[in-house]
Formats: C-alpha cells, structure tokens, sequence
C-alpha cells in the first residue's frame, strides 16, 4: 500500500496533525493508499514556500530559464510516462488506453504548450499625441499573479490539474495545488518530477484532503493566496467564490455542464453515432464535456437510438490493463449510489429505458468495485431531473426534433452552457447554429477534439473566465501599463 505525503517547499511531508485518510480502488473498493491530510498549519507552510519562492530563486529567473524548465517537466512526464499511466490508472481505473491517448500525453503537452505561448506573447503598445508635440508612448508588462491556488477535481486528474499547473508557472506564478480527495497520486508524482528537474523549491506544492473544513477551504481562504483555478462542480464554485470574495482574489471557474448532442438525418450516420457514443460514454460518462442531452432528427430517430443501444450493450467491464476489457468503473461509492439514484428517478419519471439502468456482472473479485452499466432512455419531458441536472454518468437521454430552431431553444434550455456537438452535413447549418447555443465550446461533427491554444470555459453555470493559449494569460498574469513622456 502506498503511503501519499503532502510536497511542501520541494519536500515530501505528513500533515502536522497527523491525520490520514483512505484511497480506495474504484476497481475493488480496496485501500490502495494512505494519503497524509493537510490541516491548517500545513496549507499556511505551502502558501508560504509559495511566496517565497515567488520573490526568491524563482522570481530571479529569465523568461528563458524558466521556459526551459518546463520543457524539463515535460520531457520527465515522458520520460516517467509508465509511472504515470500506472498512477493514473489506479486512481481513476479508466481503461490505459485513455491514459496512453489521452491523460498523461495531455499532461506532458500542458507544459510544453504554455512554455510556447508565453515566448511567443506579443505585448501592446500605444503612441499618444501630448500638447507640446513630443508625445508619450505607453506601453504594457505583465507580470505573475502571485500565488496561485490550484484545485482539481477527480475525473480527468492529471490532465486537468496540468491544464492549471502548467500555464500558472509559465507566467511565473508560484501554486498550491489541492487534487481531489480521489486522486491524489499522479498529483504527488508530480512533485518528484519537480525536483529532478530543478525546479526550485516552494514553486509547486501539494497539500492533500477534503473541500469544506479541509485543505481545499483552508486553500481558499488563505489571504496569501492571490487567485484560485478551480473545476469542478457549480455548488462548489459558488463556495470557493464567495471565499474569494475575500481580499478581491481573481477566480477561473471550470464547473459542470449538461451538454447537448443534435444529430441531424443528413450527418454522416456513423461517425454520428461513434461521436456521441464516445461523448456520452467515454471515461464511463465522467466528463464534464459529455453529452447527457442527445437531440436526433424524428427520420433517423429509431435507427440511431438502436445503433446506440448495440454499442453500449457492447462495453467489456474490466481492469483497465485486461486487453479483453474497454471500460472502468465509476470513481467511488458515493458517485456509483449518485448516479444509481438518478437511474431510479429516470423510472419514477416515467423514462423508457433503452438499455442499462443497473449494475453489470463483472468477475467476483470486481464485485465490490463501483460499476454501472451505460444507460439509455427516452420519452422523458425535457424538465425531467435526469434532462435538466448533472449526472456525471454513462448515461443520455434521447429526444427526436423537427427543426433547426426547436433543437436551438432545446439545447438552450438549460442553467448550464459548457459545449455542444453538432452533427450535420450542411456546414452552413452548424456555423449559424454554433452562434446560436449558448456554450463555451462548439463541436462540429467532432467532440473533444482539443488544440490547447484555443480558449475554453463555459457560459452560464459552466464557468467564469476561458482558459487556452494567450487566454490563459489573463488570468495567471496581472497587465501594468508604463506611461513614457518622449
Ligand atoms: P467537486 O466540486 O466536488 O470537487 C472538486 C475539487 O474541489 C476537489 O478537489 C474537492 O476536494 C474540492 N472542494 C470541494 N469543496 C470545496 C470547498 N468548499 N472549498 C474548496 N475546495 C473544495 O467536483 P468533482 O466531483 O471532483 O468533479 C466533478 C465536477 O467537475 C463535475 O461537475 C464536472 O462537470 C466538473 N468538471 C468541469 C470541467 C470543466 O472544464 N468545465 C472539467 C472537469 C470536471
């Protein structure tokens, strides 16, 4: 069993109070790890070491030092790539190929990426006339943040914590980062990887533990923290904002969606049904960016919620290194009974259920891990709970449309706004529809197809702020403008 410690100032340290708490496997619900829990005093020695490194060792660097540090970071992701994969994968027990195609590369590329952008950021300049003819020139700098608070959810771990990390340090900030509760390890490899390519100490720290009276509150409410990234739910978005509030901290918010799949009868038929396939079922329905809403044109209703249907019925439960498997579990006991409850409502709602709606037979010694069979339904009205409210499972909801404009106001017809994906062989269709839905991220015949220069983030209750690229920058730097007397 592993024994996961907090990474406080370049160091691998137990939490002070001496509190641990379990990891389990979503596999087997078996302990897999002891992971140290920060209290208070720890959170305060990780903010701290944060601000001191701000204004030591690492505030003296060049933007070129510092750029080729982190294409150090990432040449070791990949170096370590097995580390990782086997981290990840017992986290979260999602199949490795997620981890090899997805999870881990991503990670590595989070680096490099950011390291690109901020040598290449151009900077504003602006020539002004004064009274006496001489003129002025302004110009801007910008500078880091400061110390960057840094919390992460579950589902993607090291890819979405990496996503933060990465552009944070690239700007010059310093970070804490609280992972998940659920995922602790690939966070805490981080760390190790930290060290062995000089980054200097109290730049990258970790504290483990729990949101509310925990390492993620005590993170929040540090008034030495100078903004916070955070993904994960609204709720909790509404909780750290509110603690933000506090010291006028800058806030990035990355929360849920309830996202909509539109299929009309011209698309290519079966890449429409691969893509949303994979958009409500890849990593067993746990991304934010899936699609719970699937909206298909009434003329190729049937066949595509059959064609559905014998894909998902065709899913193999297993390990995520069994090359005979292709799909994990949930993340935990209490997501499993979450997304179970949903399950039974979308019956008491008088749901048809196309397939799934239980829990599928999986080996003896998998029993106790967190399974559920992808589900399907129809005939649902769209204020249905399960159509209206974040699951976060391997499950949708198909409705037939007849029309452009009542498929728009479907898809609109949601508190959440973080993506869509369209599918339809009349482009001209999907760039006015794409200008229409209210979301951050527009798909067309595609999903999750991601350039990480692009800005992402959602509307509505989905998220405050984009991330990607240069707008990235504009959270992780603060502008100052210089104002010359020529
Ligand atoms: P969560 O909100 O429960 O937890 C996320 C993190 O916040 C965890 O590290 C948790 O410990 C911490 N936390 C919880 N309460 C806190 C508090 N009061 N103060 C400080 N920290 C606190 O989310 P989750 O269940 O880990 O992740 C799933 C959610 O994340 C879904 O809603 C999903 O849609 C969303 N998500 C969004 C994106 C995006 O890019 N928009 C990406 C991935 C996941």
């Amino acid at each position: 069993m592993q024994n996961i410690k907090n990474f406080i100032n370049g160091e691998f340290v137990v939490g002070a109070e001496g509190k641990t708490f379990d990891k389990r496997s979503p596999l087997t619900n078996q302990v897999i790890a002891s992971v140290h829990e920060a209290g208070r005093a720890d959170v305060d020695r990780a903010v701290m070491a944060a601000r001191q490194a701000l204004h030591g060792e690492w505030g003296a660097l060049t933007m070129e030092q510092r750029v080729d540090l982190l294409y150090g970071v990432a040449n070791e992701i990949t170096r370590r790539f097995e580390d990782f994969v086997d981290a990840e994968m017992a986290d979260t027990g999602q199949p490795r190929h997620v981890m090899t195609h997805a999870f881990i590369p991503r990670g590595a590329a989070n680096f490099k990426v950011f390291a690109d952008v901020i040598k290449n950021v151009p900077s504003e300049s602006f020539r002004m006339d004064t009274p006496d003819g001489r003129g002025a020139l302004n110009y801007a700098i910008r500078v880091p943040k400061g110390v960057v608070g840094v919390i992460a959810p579950w589902n993607a771990p090291f890819l979405l914590m990496t996503w933060k990390v990465g552009p944070a340090l690239a700007c010059g900030n310093t970070v804490v980062v609280k992972p998940s509760e659920e995922t602790p390890l690939t966070t805490t490899l981080l760390g190790e990887v930290m060290n062995s390519v000089g980054i200097p100490k109290g730049v990258f720290n970790v504290i483990h533990g729990f949101g509310p009276d925990s390492a993620g509150e005590f993170l929040t409410h540090h008034p030495k923290v100078d903004a916070i990234t955070f993904t994960g739910e609204t709720r909790t978005g509404t909780a750290i904002m509110s603690a933000a509030a506090k010291g006028m901290r800058d806030v990035s918010f990355e929360l849920g969606g309830k996202n909509a799949g539109i299929v009309f009868a011209d698309a290519d038929f079966d890449a429409a049904v691969d893509g949303i396939f994979r958009s409500a079922f890849l990593n067993s329905g746990q991304v934010c960016l899936g699609t719970e809403r699937v909206y298909v044109e009434r003329p190729i209703f049937e066949k595509f919620v059959n064609a559905l249907k014998d894909k998902a019925e065709a899913v193999k439960f297993g390990r995520p290194d069994d090359p005979n498997a292709n799909y994990g579990p949930l993340i935990s006991a209490e997501h499993k009974e979450k997304v179970m409850s949903y399950y039974a409502k979308a019956v008491e709602e008088g749901a048809t259920v196309v397939t799934g709606g239980g829990v599928p037979e999986v080996p003896a010694e998998l029993a106790a891990g967190h399974w559920v069979q992808p589900t399907i339904w129809t005939g649902l009205p769209e204020t249905a709970a399960v159509v209206q409210e974040e699951i976060f499972g391997p499950c949708c909801h198909i409705r037939p449309f007849d029309s452009e404009d009542e498929v728009v106001q479907l898809a609109n017809a949601n508190d959440y706004g973080l993506s869509t994906t369209i599918w339809t062989t009349n482009l001209t269709r999907a760039h006015r529809m794409a200008a229409r839905i209210e979301v951050g991220i527009t798909w067309i015949n595609s999903w999750f197809l991601r350039d990480l220069r692009t800005p992402f983030g959602g509307s509505k209750q989905s998220g405050i702020g984009r991330e990607g690229g240069v707008h990235s920058l504009e959270f992780y730097t603060e502008t100052r403008n210089v104002c010359v007397k020529l």
